[in-house]
């Protein structure tokens, strides 16, 4: 269905929960958020519904994330159950890959389609400091195990921070030389722990570009701009929502775990979808689509929402 800007809405990001077992410097306070009443979460049940009324509106491709969904009671259920739906061309999850070693297999067999995995450093130092409870050779074992389970063409979805990690964009390059992925630089979002670093954190994904000039451009997909290294077997893809806003090809919705449409990331708009069935979920998911925030704000400033990015769902 199309929004009030004739905007086609096919996608959805649907959180499973908004803990983690990571707590990612810009993503999370490092005591960890207070787990919440189980009442006031949605059931496995009630995502599944989400999910078909969605696919009802229009929705073509459904994304799993949270917080950590690998750590969600009841996840191989739900994705057995959105795979289900006829309608439903794609179902995706996006991991920080910790778990993957014990889940990539059923999650195959529980029909997911595509996986990204997020991974900001290659050097073990660095990711303990970044995730402050993660070990990266876990990840480096998660995608060896979701490669066995026959996840092909992997995402590896790595925020750019500058003063961190920008001294390894030629390591991550060279991980698409030898492999079929598609490493994908993020622009670092200015909210929640975040919000208040210095400047010099936030780099535009060009420099990349500045930095690669051997990139040779390729077909774009959905909103990230798409390179490759001469030669290389995998890609390179530039995610630019800070510097190349692009808002105008937004074709996402989101609902919380809690149960909140999100039309827009950066936004405090919330729709309740707590407690709906049939045609009334349906008609409250139409109506989240049809007011979608034109746009995001944040090159006047910080992000519009007070919640962080593991109680959305990135
Ligand atoms: N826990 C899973 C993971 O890390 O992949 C899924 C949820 S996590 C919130 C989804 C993605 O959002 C991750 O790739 C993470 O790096 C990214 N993210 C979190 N905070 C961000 C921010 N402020 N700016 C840009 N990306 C962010
Ligand atoms: Fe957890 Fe993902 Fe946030 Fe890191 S980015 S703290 S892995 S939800």
């Amino acid at each position: 269905m199309t929004d009030e800007c004739g905007r086609t809405i096919d996608y959805l990001r649907l959180s499973v929960t908004d803990l983690c077992n990571y707590r990612c410097r810009y993503c999370m306070p490092a005591e960890g958020i207070a787990k919440r009443d189980h009442r006031e979460m949605l059931s496995i049940e009630a995502l599944a519904e989400i999910g078909q009324a969605a696919v009802h509106c229009g929705v073509k491709k459904i994304r799993l994330t949270g917080g950590e969904p690998l750590v969600r009671r009841g996840l191989l259920e739900l994705c057995r159950l959105l795979r289900a739906i006829p309608e439903l061309e794609e179902l995706c999850l996006t991991t920080n890959g910790a778990l993957l070693p014990q889940l990539a297999r059923p999650l195959r067999e529980a029909g997911v389609d595509r996986l990204n995995i997020s991974l900001d450093t290659l050097r073990p130092d660095r990711f303990a400091a970044m995730t402050r409870l993660g070990r990266l050779e876990d990840v480096a074992a998660g995608i060896s195990a979701a490669e066995a389970a026959g996840f092909s063409h992997l995402k590896l979805d790595t925020v750019l921070i500058g003063g961190f990690n920008d001294d390894e964009i030629g390591d991550f390059l060279a991980l698409t030389q030898a492999h079929p992925w598609e490493v994908r630089f993020i622009e670092l979002m200015p909210m929640g722990p975040c919000a208040a670093w210095e400047k010099s954190c936030f780099l535009s994904a060009e420099t990349v570009l500045e930095r690669y000039p051997a990139l040779q451009q390729i077909e774009p997909q959905g909103v990230a701009r798409r390179f490759r290294l001469p030669g290389a077997k995998g890609t390179v893809g530039l995610i630019s929502p800070v510097s190349h806003e692009f808002c105008g090809q937004c074709s996402r919705i989101r609902v919380t775990a809690d149960g909140r449409l999100k039309g827009c990331l950066h936004s405090a708009e919330e729709l309740s979808l707590r407690g709906l069935h049939g045609e009334a979920l349906e008609a409250a998911i139409r109506r989240g689509i049809l007011q979608k925030p034109r746009r995001h704000h944040l090159a006047e400033g910080p992000s519009g929402t007070p919640r962080t990015m593991n109680q959305i769902g990135g």
